[in-house]
C-alpha cells in the first residue's frame, strides 16, 4: 500500500522524532508517533511525503 510506503519514508526522514519538538520516540515509549498531514486533505493537502510530518501527541 503506497500510504504505508510514505509513512515510513517520513519515520526515516524525521529520525524517528518529533518533527515539530524534536522529542525521540526511544524517548516515549508510551507514545506512539503517527505521521500529521500538515495541510489537511479537506484544505487541500496531499498524501505526498513533504505534506506529512511525524508528531508526538503533545
Ligand atoms: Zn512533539
Amino acid at each position: 500500500m503506497v500510504l504505508v510506503t510514505v509513512r515510513r519514508l517520513v519515520r526515516e526522514r524525521a529520525g524517528s522524532c518529533c518533527e515539530y519538538c524534536r522529542t525521540r520516540q526511544s524517548d516515549e515509549p508510551f507514545i506512539t508517533y503517527q505521521t500529521e498531514h500538515v495541510i489537511a486533505i479537506q484544505h487541500g493537502g496531499s498524501d505526498d511525503e513533504s505534506n506529512l510530518a511525524l508528531a508526538c501527541t503533545r
